[in-house]
């Protein structure tokens, strides 16, 4: 997954880049990059490593000059984590400067890129979303949005990328929508960001999402939408809800903490806990859930688990120090309110089951008399090719495991997921509409030809 940014029409547009892309790092903690477009056109990029705070310094930020720019955090757990793959792309064509930061995951990745090197096309990274450049550089038409438009008329699967050509600023949403983008005012200007709470961030103004389908120019003649990519049924991600986007967001048009907080009422009544004392949270993905689920079944939400948040992804790599102990470095239980208790644990997820496992064992040794565990979803059981990165289906529990041997793992008294309809009922917009592919099996598109492929290193996955 990635967040992306992109600003038209400030003279700080770097720096409120920058901005944004704080509100955005949980969608990203590999790399994160900026670029900006000066009054003459001329595009420069900023990319590093790691987190926003540690990738820009004074002098980048000084050489970022323009009134445009856009930005990008990546997240990827699949193959290296390498500069060449961080974004924004930065392309210059003949005398045009193209530059895209994606977020999502194209199923025909392999054969775009196939295709593209047939023609003579190199590629400087691994990423699907570099075919996404070459193709607007090859691409067509009477005006920036046409050009796109025109580029992205093969290209298949999950995005919303910010682009610049030249000295237009453009947003395009693929016609399914899977993942978030929207758009917000400041003063003059335009901003286009994944999540609204970026546009808090620097105090523009939430106007809309940006439609599936819909491409948004902006540049000294204003503002222009053209809607030409084929329609194709609504497929928003219904894990961006569940556990992905930040609470304080709109994603899809509705706030993620009123859809996390009726997961949390719609798993109470689902799988109530009747006799537990205290319902706690795993943080931070879970809060919202967990307090749902308080309201409904009367059992008081305690904060029974405390996470520390100086601890980066970084340092909770695998390194076979122990399951333990990899958990210890992120979470520490408050032995007070767990002991001689029967406790409801609520998560918004299991993927692979390590950390809940890791968290079972931590809050018995706290002291905890039962653990009844609670998550506000439904079973993951099948890998996602949209853009969220979920193992292959090998490694996640759900799918390789029956409800009581999982229960028997994890090491728990009970437990006690969402249904299906009950998730996709919890959301503000209603059922329908919603990617449920990785808890149905059901993928809303043909799996992508060579998917392991794209997913373990051939263009890997990196939205
Ligand atoms: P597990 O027990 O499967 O090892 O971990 C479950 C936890 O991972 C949950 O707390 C959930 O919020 C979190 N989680 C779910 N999906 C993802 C993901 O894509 N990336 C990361 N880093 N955590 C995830
Ligand atoms: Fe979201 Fe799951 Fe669909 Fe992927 S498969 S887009 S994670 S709902
Ligand atoms: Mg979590």
């Amino acid at each position: 997954m990635c967040g992306i940014f992109g600003v038209y029409g400030n003279t700080d547009a770097a720096a409120l880049t920058q901005l944004g892309l704080y509100s955005l790092q949980h969608r990203g903690q590999e790399s994160a990059g900026i670029v900006a477009v000066d009054d003459s056109g001329y595009a420069r990029v900023s990319r590093a490593m790691g987190l926003v705070s540690d990738g820009f310094g004074d002098a980048d930020m000084k050489s970022l000059r323009g009134h445009i720019a856009m930005g990008h955090t990546r997240y990827s757990t699949a193959g290296a984590s390498a500069l060449e793959n961080a974004q924004p792309i930065l392309a210059r064509v003949r005398d045009s400067h193209i530059a895209l930061a994606h977020n999502g995951n194209l199923t025909n990745a392999v054969e775009l890129r196939r295709e593209l090197e047939d023609h003579g096309a190199i590629f400087a990274s691994t990423m699907d979303s570099e075919a996404i450049v070459h193709r607007i550089a090859r691409a067509s038409g009477a005006t920036p949005e046409q050009k796109l438009a025109n580029a992205l008329g093969s290209v298949e699967g999950a995005y919303c990328i910010v682009v610049t050509i030249d000295e237009t600023l453009l947003a395009a949403r693929d016609p399914h929508g899977w993942r978030p983008l929207v758009m917000g005012k400041l003063g003059d200007g335009y901003v286009f960001a994944s999540e609204t709470c970026a546009l808090d961030i620097v105090g523009a103004t939430y106007e809309r999402e940006v439609a599936p389908g819909e491409i948004v120019a902006v540049d000294k003649h204003g503002i222009r939408s053209i809607n030409v990519l084929p329609p194709a049924p609504l497929n928003r991600c219904v894990f961006e809800q569940v556990y992905f986007a930040r609470p304080d967001s709109l994603v899809f048009s509705g706030s993620v903490d009123r859809s996390r907080r009726a997961l949390g009422r719609q798993l109470a009544t689902e799988c109530p806990a009747p006799g537990a004392e205290i319902v706690f949270a795993v943080p931070d993905s879970s809060n919202s859930a967990a307090l749902g689920f308080s309201d409904v079944s009367g059992i008081p939400y305690e904060l029974a688990l405390i996470r520390n948040h100086y601890v980066g992804r970084t340092f909770i790599q695998p390194t076979q120090a122990g399951r333990d102990a990899k958990v210890k470095i992120k979470y520490n239980p408050v032995r007070e309110l767990l002991e001689g208790r029967s406790v409801v644990m609520v998560d918004d997820s299991i993927v692979r089951g390590t950390t809940t496992r890791g968290l079972v064992s931590l809050v018995r040794a706290a002291g905890a008399r039962e653990v009844h565990m609670r998550v506000s979803s439904a079973p993951i059981i099948s890998p996602c090719y949209y853009g969220i990165d979920t193992p292959r289906k090998e490694e996640l529990i759900a799918a390789t495991m029956d409800h009581a041997s999982l229960a028997q793992h994890l090491g728990v008294d009970s437990l006690g997921y969402l249904s299906l309809d009950g998730m996709l009922s919890a959301m503000p917009t209603g059922p329908s509409g919603y990617c449920h592919a990785c808890f149905s099996g059901a993928y809303p598109t043909a799996i992508p030809v060579d998917g392991e492929l794209l997913r373990a290193g051939g263009g890997r996955r990196v939205s």
